[in-house]
């Protein structure tokens, strides 16, 4: 054996502790891990929550800032035709001016069909600017849109991370107390026993390595158990798996130790 001294001073002597001791040591520390699994339960959704709630806040936002850009754009665009009209109604004043003063019917002609040509592309940059103006007012009635999600979800935001990091700042203190009372459980559980339950809790999805009986059955796969094999449970005198899932078994006399609370079966 390689191990350091501090393990061997940490972890007790298999001779100085009974099973019956270590079987309530493996059930307390069972409940203990219990409790940690389910504050990080609690704790995984909400960090995924939030992560959500931002990309959605973040995905407005940007949708919003492109739309006003693109208002502004048009915006431009109806200066430039708003600049036509004025040049336009300029020209059309100075063709007719000249219009007063012609020498011939060449030039008059030429001057209605200068005039002609300006009343045109007012007409058509005056079409430009209803299109344009009726594009912004959609854009606009989108941005409303868009800005009363994201008030909402910045509101949804707001209190899943108020929350997040309530539970945060409650679980991290339950969590750590949890911890070192799990550390100091450890001492009556030899390391390769202690092993062995992190080993199997890593098997089972639910996390459970210490399960009682119950109904003549494994309280963790619920196959049936011989009698035999019960009363051998029931002993205390060694650590007995279950043959079909490997969790370690106990009887509630064993949990009732563990956590403290009074033995409910009448048995
Ligand atoms: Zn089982």
């Amino acid at each position: 054996m390689s191990k350091s001294t501090a393990d061997k001073t940490k972890h007790a002597h298999n001779a100085d502790i009974s099973v019956e001791e270590k079987l309530v040591a493996l059930a307390k520390l069972q409940n203990i891990d219990s409790k940690i699994d389910k504050i990080r339960i609690i704790r995984g959704e909400l960090p995924l929550e939030v992560q959500d709630l931002e990309d959605d806040v973040l995905g407005l936002q940007t949708r919003i800032e492109k739309l006003n850009s693109e208002i502004q754009d048009i915006e431009n665009d109806i200066q430039d035709k708003e600049a036509i009209l004025i040049e336009g109604a300029s020209l059309i004043k100075k063709y007719e001016d000249q219009r007063m003063n012609v020498r011939n019917n060449r030039e008059y002609d030429s001057l209605t069909k200068e005039i002609e040509y300006q009343n045109l592309e007012i007409q058509l940059a005056e079409k430009r600017i209803k299109e344009f103006n009726y594009a912004i007012q959609m854009k606009k009635e989108v941005v409303i849109e868009a800005k009363s999600k994201l008030t909402e979800r910045e509101a949804d935001l707001q209190a899943k991370n108020d929350k997040l990091n309530e539970i945060i700042a409650e679980t991290e203190k339950e969590e750590n107390l949890l911890r070192s009372e799990s550390e100091k459980n450890e001492v009556f559980i030899e390391e390769r026993l202690l092993t062995a339950y992190k080993r199997i809790r890593d098997n089972m999805r639910n996390g459970l390595a210490v399960v009682p009986i119950g109904r003549d059955a494994c309280g963790g796969c619920f196959n049936k158990i011989p009698p035999q094999r019960q009363l051998d449970i029931r002993m205390h005198k060694k650590i007995i798996v279950c043959e079909y899932c490997g969790r370690i078994l106990t009887d509630d006399e064993i949990i009732a130790k563990a956590t403290g609370e009074p033995i409910a079966t009448a048995e």
